[in-house]
């Protein structure tokens, strides 16, 4: 395993490894990444065994530029062109149909394949100089909660991949916002760090919900979970290990009240409420609105 700060030598380094079939740990907007080439059946299957991940569970592919899209989308309806000029590069992934050359290894099987261009732009260039596209699942074990750091890596995990490399803390910190167009109307499968009134705005169109729609592979109930038993509470006991919005006790967390904030800190402390050895987190319920979609999607894995 080797280590880099961000930089060239790093960079080089990873887009080597993932070239080569080996794994790499990469930062992105949204969350830290454990990278495969995508179009290699060997090496996809080093990102399920790393991560324990179940066979049945797609991964997203990755692209340097939008004008490699077509490499793994056999079509591209209007729709998604719109969100594509408007939010890619971006934390924003489309499902669409595949192409052959996209294994079904990474599909798990279904014939339509989940892609995102990033806008992180150490990790663009992992990808253009890697010159493939890359199938990067967040790098946690599965249902664990996703590093938004190189410091919340498990250690094991970091084993199996050939390099890491570190560019400090996630933009976004939370996963991609994940829009199905194979089904119509486009559904949204997963809130994430382009709300729907973004999407909605640009469509035009309102999109399905995601519980209106047939069940996404690879969603379950509990996800993103820390060690620590999640609550959800309208206010949290002063006593209690909690995320609140307003601090009253020594171990509440206190949280941004604004949705993106949140967003980009909500995993780093249920990391650390974890290590400091809370048996149950409480979490205070945030607004029921739109910008709040994402967070209380995460919030709500979390707990089970
Ligand atoms: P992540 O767990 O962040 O790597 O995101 C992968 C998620 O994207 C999966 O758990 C699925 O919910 C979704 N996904 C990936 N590929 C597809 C696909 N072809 N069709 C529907 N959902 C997909
Ligand atoms: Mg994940």
């Amino acid at each position: 395993l080797r280590l880099y700060k961000e930089s060239d030598e790093g960079i080089e380094a990873a887009a080597a490894a993932i070239k080569g079939g080996e794994l790499a740990i990469i930062p992105t907007e949204t969350v830290y990444g454990l990278a495969a080439k995508a179009l290699d059946p060997d090496a996809v299957a080093k990102i399920f065994t790393a991560k324990g991940r179940p066979a049945e569970n797609p991964l997203i592919v990755h692209i340097a530029d939008p004008g490699d899209l077509e490499q793994v989308a056999a079509s591209v309806p209007d729709g998604a062109r719109r969100l594509i000029s408007a939010y890619w590069p971006g934390p924003l992934t489309l499902v669409l149909t595949k192409t052959p050359l996209v294994p079904f290894r990474v599909t798990a099987g279904l014939d339509t394949v989940a892609v995102r261009c990033p806008a992180q732009p150490v990790a663009r260039r992992v990808i253009e100089l890697a010159g493939v596209p890359v199938a990067a699942p967040s790098a946690n074990r599965f249902m664990e909660v996703s590093p938004t750091r190189v410091e919340h890596l498990d250690p094991e995990l970091m084993e199996q991949a050939a390099v890491v490399l570190d560019s400090g803390p996630c933009e976004v910190g939370l996963e991609s916002t994940i829009v199905d167009f194979t089904v119509n109307p486009p559904a949204i499968l997963r809130p994430g760090g382009i709300s729907r009134d973004q999407l909605e705005r640009v469509l035009g169109a309102k999109l399905q919900i995601t519980s209106e729609h047939r069940k996404a592979p690879g969603q379950y109930a509990r996800h993103y979970s820390p060690k620590a038993k999640v609550r959800l509470v309208q206010s949290a006991d002063p006593d209690a290990a909690a995320l609140v919005f307003n601090k009253h006790g020594s171990r509440h967390f206190e949280m941004s009240s604004d949705p993106e904030q949140y967003g980009r800190d909500l995993y780093d402390a249920l990391i650390q409420l974890d290590k400091s050895g809370a048996d149950e987190i409480q979490i205070e319920i945030p607004p029921r609105t739109v910008e709040w979609e994402a967070v209380r999607d995460r919030i709500e894995k979390a707990a089970g």
